[in-house]
């Protein structure tokens, strides 16, 4: 059988997703993939006899549907076109893909936001401004901590922005700044690390460094895994999920 045609053909599952769930159907092999849980998941439910179905309440059914694009079409939306707001979808599908252990989702993601950020855009306030790049911050930071542990690459990927990309307006700008208690401890110490050049793993010292560092600092495939960033992963364009509209 042609293997482009296997992932298709199968019967779909039912997913329930949400507090009031909202009920969507991805084909078995797409669904389980590269979700450890939603595998797992889903044996349980044959095992049992079950109906091929699975619940998930616990997740927001507008990212569940970022996800469920990544699954078919291997590229990460976001549903806005201003690049300002585009970090937080991005974000909150790094978190679900936590919860149902993908980390090549989560790799995949890491890839479209290094690429935001190393991309100029227009300032949507201010049409007539030249492009200039957009960094996640303030509540996209809070966002972050209150949803991952600590040694979270997310975590290390919001830090290392503001150590390497930052000014001081993301921090005195009440309306810029992250008011996570752990984030502003993380950041302190990342700049007291900085300041006596002992910041763990390699030191950087410039902007362009960062840049230039590779996205797998902040992957979780680990050293014994092929990274798989070959290939473009991001998306936008507003209300189009389903079209396959490069950025
Ligand atoms: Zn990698």
């Amino acid at each position: 059988m042609l293997t482009s045609v296997r992932s298709y053909h199968g019967e779909p599952v039912k997913l329930l997703v949400g507090a009031e769930p909202v009920i969507f159907y991805v084909h078995e092999e797409v669904l389980t993939r590269s979700s450890i849980f939603l595998r797992t998941a889903l044996k349980d439910k044959w095992e049992e006899g079950q109906s091929r179905q699975i619940k998930v309440p616990a997740e927001d059914p507008v990212v569940f549907h970022d996800y469920v694009h990544w699954l078919y079409h291997a590229k990460i939306h976001c549903p806005s076109v201003d690049a300002e707001t585009c970090y937080s979808p991005m974000l909150l599908l790094y978190i679900l893909a936590d919860n149902l252990l993908d980390t090549a989702c989560q790799d995949r993601v890491v890839d479209a936001l290094l690429l935001h950020m190393r991309d100029k855009a227009p300032d949507p306030g201010d049409p007539g401004a030249s492009p200039t790049r957009w960094f996640p911050i303030g509540f996209d930071v809070d966002l972050v901590y209150e949803n991952t542990p600590k040694g979270s690459f997310l975590r290390r990927l919001m830090l290392d922005t503001h150590l390497y990309q930052g000014t001081s307006n993301w921090i005195r700008n009440p309306e810029l700044a992250s008011l996570n208690v752990e984030s502003l401890a993380d950041l302190s110490a990342g700049l007291l690390d900085k300041v006596y050049r002992v910041h763990a793993g390699a030191v950087l010292d410039k902007p362009e460094q960062f840049d230039a560092q590779s996205p797998c600092v902040y992957h979780k495939h680990g050293a014994d895994k092929r990274c798989g960033a070959d290939k473009q992963v991001a998306e936008k364009g507003k209300d189009a999920p389903d079209q396959d509209q490069d950025m």
